[in-house]
């Protein structure tokens, strides 16, 4: 590492932007094998989304008195189904495979997994998975795996700039060549250049308004590789998690339901017997959701209000005690009712991307020296529905799989590249940049804009869809979009400045919100999580194909389609 007086550029031979699960572990990897790289995160990677993870990780370990059969296939055909067959299936099955490695892996460098009393790992049931496979540490899994994996990075030295925002890549010659941040704590811009990035910046929950995601996971990490000229892939297929808190869609786990909870309406029904008579409250998120909310839209909500009720309470105080703590506590904090004696008012919430930086079963984009892993990139394993339990997953699957491809890559590679003139553009595009957004009259609000742009993704992209209201949507957000020049700072001071920060994600953040609204609109199907009510079929001949967005300058994203990796598993209609 080097830092050229006065200029702040400073060289690693590979970043890893995004400091979760996914970056870290591509960073372990890497460091293992002698790479000199560095993890550049807004949040201190104990910080980070990942941490949030509550119900657990799949692997077809075979633990659970009732998963004895289980297998890697199964697990794969699972995930496929689940996914309404979008998913690519050999990228699948090397997930599915590679799982119990995985589980063991992270057990060995420390995970407390919970267990059963001979010791072996305890699985218990999720959604859309025929056997037990679910992996888990109490409601904490997510907080678990970071941990575990922020000692394995310090215990390797890996350098970590903490309390950085990236805001651009730096591109050269056709070649990712590093990323410009803003250091929140000095007050100023570095750039930081590389042979090879990785992005691993997470999910963009936040472009809608009822989401389970925290503050920092915008979608501004995909919206740079795609303003860089990478496609996103399936960008139209959102999860919404069936049981957000009412009051602030804070998420009660699906191990609620995996221990045994059931959903209720306001006449006490069962009601997911209606929609799911086999796997009922486990059948997958995309069925849940959309039962729920047909539940509440057709007036069975409770007391005819907007929500059902999550029903934990035949469970008893010790089983909740033992296995769903967290989520007891986030109740009786956040909705003012306490599981073991009342019913958790629940409703549909934002909770997952499944498309993003279209990558390779490595990481790779098309961007040369760009990869992507995690929750930001589209693999893609989920295709339109995730399995709960498969994302912790693939984090560390696909995280590690870019590790070990950006290593063999650069052994490839001649030396280091030069502090080149690429670096310095950067650096001052985006100086003039926030300049130009200091010395703003702004007629305008960065904040206001922002709030039309989540309430308009709530409300016409949703989990019903339908044209004519999409259209709105998509007009909506493009008079957001003539709105941004006329933004411009608050606060005009050097450190810590949030608010910068968050005026320039805006405009990423729109650009996501875009890909979203366009592909939806043109997927003339329904598939997943995608339901459209003018079009309520699945349409195989039409519509077995990926949707690859391209940004274009001001105008919408070029739409293209891409073919979906089959072969193991033939498409049939789904029946839980
Ligand atoms: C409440 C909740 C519960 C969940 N429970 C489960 C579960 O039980 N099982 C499961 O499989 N999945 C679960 N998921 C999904 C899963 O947790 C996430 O998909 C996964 O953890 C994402 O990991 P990641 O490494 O891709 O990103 P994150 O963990 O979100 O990390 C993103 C990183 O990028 C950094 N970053 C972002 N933007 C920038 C920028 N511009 N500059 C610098 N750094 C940046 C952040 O600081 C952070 O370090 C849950 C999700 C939520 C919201």
């Amino acid at each position: 590492m080097s830092i050229d007086g006065g200029e702040r550029v400073i060289r690693h031979q590979l970043l890893v932007v995004g400091g979760g699960l996914a970056g870290l572990r591509a960073a372990v990897e890497a460091k293992g094998a002698g790479i000199d790289v560095a993890i550049l995160s807004q949040v201190h990677p104990g910080r980070s989304h990942s941490g949030a993870a509550q119900g657990g990780i799949n692997a077809a370990l075979a633990n659970n008195p009732e998963g004895h059969d289980d297998t890697a296939e199964k697990h794969a055909f699972d995930t496929v189904k689940g996914s309404d067959y979008l998913a690519d299936q050999d990228a699948v099955y090397q997930m599915t495979q590679d799982a119990p490695r995985v589980i063991f892996e992270m057990e060995h460098w420390g995970c407390p997994f919970s267990r059963y009393d001979d010791g072996r790992i305890s699985q218990r049931p999720f959604g859309g998975a025929g056997f037990p496979r679910t992996c888990y540490g109490a409601d904490k899994t997510g907080h678990y795996l970071l941990h575990t994996l922020v000692e394995q990075a310090y215990r390797r030295q890996v350098t970590m700039y903490i309390e950085q925002f990236v805001t651009g890549l730096i591109v050269a010659d056709g070649r990712c060549r590093g990323a410009v941040a803003y250091d929140m704590i000095r007050g100023g811009f570095e750039a930081f250049v590389a042979d090879a990035v990785i992005i691993a910046t997470g999910g963009a929950g936040r472009t809608y308004s009822n989401t389970t995601n925290a503050i920092i996971s915008t979608g501004y990490g995909a919206a740079m590789a795609y303003q860089a000229g990478v496609p996103l892939k399936d960008m139209e297929f959102i999860q919404f998690h069936p049981t957000g808190l009412y009051s602030t869609n804070i998420l009660m786990t699906e191990g609620c339901r995996g221990e045994g909870a059931y959903l209720l309406n306001d006449l006490g029904e069962r009601f997911m017997e209606r929609y799911a008579p086999k796997m009922m409250e486990l059948a997958p998120r995309d069925i849940t959701a959309r039962s729920i909310w047909t539940e509440i839209l057709e007036g069975r909500g409770i007391g005819g209000k907007g929500f059902v009720y999550l029903d934990l309470r035949h469970l008893g105080e010790k089983k909740i005690a033992e296995k769903l703590p967290g989520i007891r506590d986030l109740a009786i904090h956040f909705e003012g009712v306490d599981p073991v004696t009342d019913p958790v008012p629940i409703v549909p919430s934002q909770h997952y991307t499944m498309g993003g930086i279209d990558t390779d079963a490595d990481g790779r984009s098309a961007m040369p020296g760009l990869y992507a892993a995690g929750e930001c990139a589209c693999v893609s394993v989920h295709g339109a529905n995730r399995l709960g339990g498969n994302s912790l997953l693939e984090t560390i699957v696909f995280g590690r799989r870019a590790g070990r491809a950006v290593t063999s890559e650069l052994e490839g590679l001649d030396g280091r590249v030069a502090v080149d003139e690429a670096a310095r553009e950067a650096l001052g595009a985006v100086q003039a940049r926030v300049d130009r957004l200091a010395r703003s009259a702004a007629s305008d609000d960065a904040y206001a804009i922002r709030a039309d742009m989540i309430d308009i993704m709530k409300t016409h992209f949703g989990i019903f869809r339908e044209a004519r209201q999409m259209q709105e949507g998509i007009d909506k957000l493009f008079a957001l979009k003539e709105r941004l020049p006329f933004i411009g700072l608050r606060h005009a001071g050097g450190v810590f400045n949030l608010d910068m920060i968050r005026t320039i994600e805006l405009e990423g953040m729109l650009d996501v919100a875009l890909a979203t609204a366009v592909g939806a609109f043109r997927r003339t199907e329904s598939r997943g999580s995608h339901a459209r009510t003018d079009y309520p079929n699945r349409d195989d001949e039409h519509w077995l194909s990926h949707t690859l967005a391209t940004w274009r300058p001001g105008g919408p994203p070029a739409l293209s389609a891409a073919p979906v990796g089959l072969g193991m598993f033939e498409p049939q209609e789904r029946k839980y």
